[in-house]
């Protein structure tokens, strides 16, 4: 038969996303094998790897089988990964911890010293990964300090979809893209950085080896060939992460047009053709290839604002679109609307989660500011989806400052469904937001990075025509003439309240 399908595998932190994709880009088939996120104290966000890597397996059979389509005509296998993932591993490759994922916040203790006393700033410049708990440089951190005999016993440290290669290949092997999330690689010598390896506490030896994100790995390991419903030659190709995919795969890869998600939490991202990091710390940069490299930042407080609103402070109101056979986000919006631009001048700051960039303020606080009289719930509710556009334009602006001035935004996540939310963003901006027609860009991107390193295409631009763009807001002027009086306001309010934000949270946790 011939070669016609690429297989793409999103592993992510709630599921495994697989794709069959034919080489027009259109989506054949998918599937979704879900797994649990183990909290077992507040600060711990771990999962199981054996159970990711079971999915991993099952999801790539299932959806040949879904697909309808023969195992000899798989064209390759190619990967797509959140980042930040953290697992122990012995020389059988036998799990000595669980999955570290992103969310964990363990190591935060570790923040602080690390960038007064052991040149963090720097070491982010030459990694570009945030000094955050999320970074596996700090996870190592506080292995060394509280489990030294585990770190002992220790073979090497992987991310889970190097855990996938190993059981899959019996090799250690990290991609760019994932290697520049450790916070332990250097961008521009494109290998592990002494000076971060020397703060983590680990050797060269403990840890995989990098190769491009196009590098194939043929040579499936005996039973995982028959287990996957597999020719043992098939070509699987490492792949990147998630974020650096998205961009691809959403076709948000030009000088000026940034990708903005928002989900539960948010972040924007744009791609520059060089490593690029921030002077002052606040940005992520992180490989796609060579000469693809996406900077952004990633927000706490994205459409879990909007769900706060719907459960703590528009209950009534949520209600009552329910009863009315309504999305209660749908109804809210619609009473939002009711009221103009800049919901007149009140000014939330939405931060209850605390925030990264661009601020990186475990304790700054949401604030109502300008509220009179006159402003009722449907104000409040506009000023929330307001004030998280806002926030989503300081990161936009601080990014400028890396990747050039904004001349398209292509949006998604949750978001995204409200048209009246994308006019907003549109607004504030000053510039176009658009929507890509696909949900699944980062398994888009892995399947245009897996025909690459097949030689099936030359570049990219083939990508233009795999996601179209359905909808289109251009910004009102009138109205981005009101926003940018208020986004001024906006950030003065919260510098002047940075020392309130120290005061408040110290409080909140004595007497929590
Ligand atoms: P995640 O993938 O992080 O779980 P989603 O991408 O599904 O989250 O986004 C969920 C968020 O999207 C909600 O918290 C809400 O803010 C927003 N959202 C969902 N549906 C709508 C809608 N119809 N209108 C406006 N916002 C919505």
């Amino acid at each position: 038969a011939s070669k016609r399908y690429v297989i793409a595998a999103d592993l992510g932190t709630t599921s495994t996303k697989t794709l069959v994709i034919d080489r027009e880009g259109r989506v054949v088939a998918s599937h979704s094998i879900e797994y649990p996120l183990y909290t077992p104290t507040p600060d711990r966000a771990e999962q199981d790897p054996q159970e990711i890597f079971a999915a991993v397996v099952r999801g790539i059979r299932d959806v040949v089988a879904k697909a309808g389509i023969l195992g000899s005509e798989v064209l390759c296998v190619s990967f797509s990964s959140a980042m930040h993932s953290l697992i122990a591993v012995d020389r059988d490759f036998n799990p000595l911890t669980p999955c570290i994922t992103w969310a964990d916040n363990r190591s935060v203790e570790f923040v602080k010293p690390l960038k007064e006393e052991r040149n963090g700033l720097g070491i982010y410049r030459n990694t570009g990964t945030p000094i955050h708990p999320m970074s596996p440089l700090l996870k190592l951190m506080w292995l060394n300090r509280y489990e030294p005999e585990l770190v002992a016993r220790t073979y090497k440290f992987i991310g889970i979809k190097e855990f996938v290669f190993a059981k899959l290949f019996g090799q250690c092997v990290i991609d760019y893209s994932l290697a520049s999330a450790t916070g332990l690689f250097n961008l521009r010598r494109l290998d592990w950085d002494e000076e971060a390896l020397g703060v983590a506490g680990v050797s060269k030896e403990q840890l995989s080896e990098p190769v491009p994100t196009t590098r194939i790995m043929q040579g499936l390991l005996s039973p995982y060939a028959t287990d996957l419903g597999l020719p043992s030659d098939t070509p699987f190709v490492v792949g990147a992460s998630d974020g650096v995919l998205a961009n691809l795969g959403g076709g948000a890869f030009e000088q000026g047009v940034y990708a903005v998600t928002i989900g539960t939490s948010g972040a924007v991202r744009g791609t520059v053709n060089e490593p690029l990091t921030d002077p002052q710390g606040r940005l992520f940069c992180y490989a796609l290839k060579e000469d693809f490299w996406v900077v952004g930042g990633a927000i706490n407080n994205g459409g879990i604002m909007f769900r706060w609103v719907r459960d703590q402070l528009a209950t009534q109101e949520a209600e009552e679109g329910r009863k009315r056979g309504l999305d209660p986000y749908d109804y809210l919006t619609e009473l939002a609307s009711q009221v103009t631009a800049g919901s007149d001048g009140l000014i939330f700051l939405p931060l209850l989660a605390g925030e990264r960039a661009p601020y990186w303020n475990a304790n700054a606080r949401g604030v109502f500011f300008g509220l009179s009289l006159f402003h009722d719930k449907k104000h409040m509710i506009r000023s929330v989806l307001e004030g998280v556009v806002y926030r989503i334009h300081s990161v936009a602006l601080a990014l400028e400052e890396l990747g050039g001035r904004t001349k398209e935004i292509r949006a998604s996540g949750g978001f995204a469904r409200s048209p009246f939310w994308r006019q907003i963003m549109a607004d504030t901006l000053g510039t176009p937001v658009t929507v890509p027609d696909s949900i699944e860009s980062s398994g888009l991107g892995a399947a245009q990075l897996g025909l690459l390193a097949l030689g099936e295409i030359r570049d990219f631009s083939s990508i233009h025509d795999w996601v179209r763009s359905t909808v289109r807001h251009e910004p009102d002027a009138v109205n981005h003439a009101v926003y940018r009086e208020l986004t001024t306001i906006y950030t003065q309010v919260y510098y002047q309240l940075k020392e309130q934000f120290d005061a408040i949270a110290a409080f909140q946790k004595r007497h929590s």
